[in-house]
């Protein structure tokens, strides 16, 4: 049986940090960071996780800006706000839950964020200084996931890792972090050819594909770190739902080295992530040494 990889205790870890971090902020130099996120339209999942940073931001000690726009907020005004959230000097970090509705140009909105400030590390900028190994700001999803395995095993230098999804908010940034790791890195996607096999070669196994239980226990190589992304809402006991992830935990755990479970262990660690982020943009800002 595997070791379980609990995201929950390690985000609970990041955010005391922080916490810590943010206290010593506020003492030795009267600074506050701030995190500004943006929610446009009602969609329930979006919903739940702007209050849910909310609620965190607080708990850290950090101010929480949350601005709620109509669902038919024009890109103009959406654009407008964005341009006095870079502007306010409370704010350091600003993050635009996504989806966004269908008439407003997400990729517009998310490049007019300052990059400094660019907590999601989703603008141009940042995906640029990421893939060529500068200094960014790294998404949290798979700053999350790189957490995690550094912390089960040390150094990842030379493993062989797929990263199965090549989404710009998980699996590009994912397999970008790993190539800087020095792992061997694989990519694999819906159109990768024989990839039980691919996934067979792999010491490190990172699934984002959004598909429940689409990897079997048996694609997985003995002893192998399985990282699960996947977050799927199926059909659970009479009329409720329940989590899972891109994993078949229960066969992939018979045989994986270390395993995260799904709830409770890369989701946690996004949000630990976020606000790790906001601290270290505010640093950035504030010209003082880097949270480590
Ligand atoms: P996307 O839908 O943007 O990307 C999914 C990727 O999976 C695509 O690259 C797609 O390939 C690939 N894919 C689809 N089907 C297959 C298949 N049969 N075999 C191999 N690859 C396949 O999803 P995201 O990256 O946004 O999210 C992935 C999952 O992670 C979702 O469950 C999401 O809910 C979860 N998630 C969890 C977060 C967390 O905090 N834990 C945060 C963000 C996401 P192609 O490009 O060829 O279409």
């Amino acid at each position: 049986m595997s070791e379980i990889l609990d995201g929950k205790a390690f985000a609970a870890e990041v955010r005391a940090k922080v916490a810590e971090q943010v206290a010593r902020l506020k003492d030795a130099h009267g600074i506050t960071p701030g995190l500004a996120v943006v929610l446009v339209g009602d969609d329930p999942a979006s919903q739940v996780y702007v209050r849910s940073k909310g609620k965190m931001t607080k708990e850290v000690g950090m101010s929480s800006f949350e601005h709620r726009l109509a669902e038919d907020t024009s890109e103009a005004d959406l654009l407008a706000l964005v341009g006095q959230l870079n502007e306010d000097p409370e704010v350091h970090g600003i993050l635009v839950q996504l989806p966004l509705p269908a008439h407003v140009d997400a990729d517009a909105v998310i490049n007019a964020i300052a990059p400094e400030k660019d907590v999601d590390g989703f603008h141009i900028s940042n995906v640029g200084l990421l893939g060529t190994g500068q200094k960014a700001m790294v998404p949290c999803t798979p700053l999350g996931c790189l957490m995690m395995l550094r912390a089960h095993h040390g150094s990842l230098s030379g493993l062989d890792a797929v990263v199965i999804g090549r989404s710009n908010i998980v699996g590009k940034p994912m397999a970008s972090l790993l190539l800087g790791e020095s792992c061997t890195v694989t990519i694999a996607h819906s159109r990768t050819k024989d990839l039980p096999e691919v996934v067979r070669r792999a010491d490190i196994v990172v699934a984002a594909v959004g598909r429940p239980q689409m990897v079997p226990g048996g694609w997985i190589k003995e002893g192998a770190t399985v990282i699960d992304v996947g977050i799927n809402r199926v059909p659970g006991e009479g009329d409720k739902t329940r989590l899972v992830g891109d994993v078949d935990f229960a066969s992939a755990a018979e045989r994986a080295g270390a395993i995260t479970p799904v709830p409770g262990g890369v989701g946690p660690m996004t949000i630990a992530c976020l606000l790790a982020n906001t601290l270290t943009a505010c640093c950035r800002a504030s010209g003082l040494p880097e949270p480590e």
